[in-house]
């Protein structure tokens, strides 16, 4: 399979538009954060040219996809999602070679994947839409769902799997055609489950791949006109100026970025789930989650407690090679994000923060992007890594006087994309749910680690847009038509 699509000489992995495996002018070496020695594989990066020739064959297959039987759509995606759950454990080891989170992390994900393209397959038997009598004599509404046209699709690095499947799956079950363009970091998973999607049964044009760099794949899909919906995941700044021109142009866009999200420990907690609640949503998958909890709340009664407990279990991590048996944390995905790690570490320093544990690169048996997961204690709200998102294992504590001061601090930052609080209480339960600034809320349970199939997305500068996953995604991938019939 991967003979027939890649160049023989160097393995370059090509491009999918229009139906055919095509070279780029250039590659790039995709390398193992954790062995810098080993290449994962060479990926195409696009011309300009072949940017909009997929464009075009995206909007050529749309004149017939539109209309294309449910059935048509349901099997497709079906066979996807198949080969996917069926091949999770390969394809979870090559995501965890290319991005660094456990082999474990990278199995999870990729079944996530599969799991949402059965979602969709399902979806795609259910598009309904409503009759209604009208405020006229004899006539009656019709409102019906459409595709909405050409959708481009930009990921970023963190779920190089799940994210491209959560945008890919509903586009195709609604019945848009798409392109899609990977993070330039991670070409290799979103090959392989192209490669898969290849082989599904989809006409020519429906579903095309371009590998190369934001700056000039992403500008081009953003800026055509012939691309009506742009759905983007990725940082703070990069969303901004991509909704703008967006907008500008009068096509769709939803937009998830970045988090600060907060985990609240109320005195009443357990004091192991708490521990455990803080460890998973900070530190797993090496903190590269836009949910993961980077900011500790904890309340006088159990803040001394709990950071001893949660010392303790920092203590026993096990960081190393994301396909060692055992490791717990992998690498940090690239240098630049290590860089931007490290620098945060020094800034917290610099402010005041107390460094109470890690924070150090570490040097194993393999050269790669390791770093000791790091706590800050002593840390005041207004400090810039309370406000700002790091992306890396890196969490602060915040001590709060109780209840009331914890919801104002978790609520006070520009981001509100997922929040947690840990407690017994009831009433504190039911209270943060309705006062949490966020778009999803967890009791007792990780900020970070999501269903595929509710909605997922934020508020404030986390999200922009309607909502993806679950059956809240018709509402980007599809428009709504209203049709008055008289006899
Ligand atoms: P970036 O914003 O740098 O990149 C995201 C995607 O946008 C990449 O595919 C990138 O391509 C592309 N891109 C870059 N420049 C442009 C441009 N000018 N026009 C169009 N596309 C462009 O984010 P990262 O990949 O570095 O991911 C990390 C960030 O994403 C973090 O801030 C994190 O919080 C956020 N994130 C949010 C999630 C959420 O759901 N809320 C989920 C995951 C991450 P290329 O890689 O080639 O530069």
């Amino acid at each position: 399979m991967a003979q027939a699509a890649s160049s023989v000489a160097r393995e370059v992995h090509r491009h999918y538009i229009g139906g055919e495996w095509t070279a780029g002018m250039d590659a790039i070496a995709n390398v193992n954060p954790s062995d810098l020695h080993e290449v994962v594989g060479h990926y195409a990066t696009a011309t300009a040219e072949q940017v909009q020739a997929a464009i075009t064959a995206a909007a050529q297959a749309f004149e017939s996809w539109q209309f294309s039987p449910i059935e048509q759509r349901f099997d497709a995606l079906d066979a996807i999602g198949s080969e996917i759950l069926a091949r999770r454990e390969e394809l979870g080891r090559l995501l965890s070679r290319e991005e660094g989170k456990t082999l474990a992390e990278g199995i999870g994900e990729v079944a996530r994947a599969g799991r949402v393209f059965k979602f969709f397959a399902g979806e795609s038997l259910r598009i309904s839409g409503e009759l209604l009598a009208s405020t006229r004599r004899g006539v009656s509404v019709e409102i019906t769902r459409e595709p909405v046209g050409v959708i481009g699709l930009i990921t970023p690095w963190n779920f190089p799997m799940a994210i491209p499947a959560w945008k890919i799956a509903p586009a195709l079950c609604y019945g848009n055609t798409v392109v899609f363009k990977p993070a330039e970091l991670v070409p290799a998973s979103a090959w392989a489950l192209s490669e898969i999607i290849a082989r599904a049964g989809l006409p020519p044009g429906v579903f095309n791949l371009v590998m190369g760099p934001g700056r000039l794949v992403g500008e081009l899909l953003v800026n055509s006109p012939k691309v009506r919906a742009i759905s983007f995941t990725g940082s703070v700044p990069i969303g901004a100026a991509i909704a703008a021109k967006a907008a500008a142009r009068g096509a769709k866009v939803q937009l998830e970025m970045g988090g600060k999200n907060p985990l609240v420990v109320l005195d009443d907690a357990d004091l192991e789930v708490a521990v455990n609640v803080a460890v998973q949503g900070a530190y797993f998958s090496t903190g590269q989650r836009c949910t993961a909890s980077s900011r500790l709340i904890v309340t006088e009664g159990i803040h001394d407690r709990f950071i001893a407990a949660l010392e303790a279990r920092l203590a026993t991590l096990k960081i190393g090679h994301a396909l060692a048996a055992g490791t717990e944390i992998g690498p940090v995905v690239s240098e630049p994000q290590l860089r931007q790690d490290l620098d945060y570490i020094a800034i917290g320093q610099r402010e005041g923060a107390r460094l109470r544990f890690g924070g150090q690169p570490l040097r194993l048996e393999h050269e790669g992007y390791y770093l000791q997961p790091a706590l800050f204690t002593d840390t005041q709200p207004a400090m810039r890594i309370n406000q700002e998102e790091i992306f890396g294992p890196v969490a602060t504590v915040i001590r709060a006087r109780d209840y009331e001061q914890a919801l104002a601090i978790a609520n006070d930052v520009p981001f509100g994309l997922s929040s947690g609080v840990v407690t017994r209480s009831l009433r504190y339960a039911a209270d943060f749910r309705r006062r949490s600034q966020a778009g999803m809320v967890m009791v007792n349970v990780p900020t970070a680690g999501v269903d595929y199939h509710v909605p997922f997305g934020g508020r404030k500068g986390s999200s922009y847009g309607p909502r993806e996953q679950g059956r809240y995604a018709i509402e980007f991938y599809s428009n709504c038509k209203t049709a008055y019939i008289a006899p």
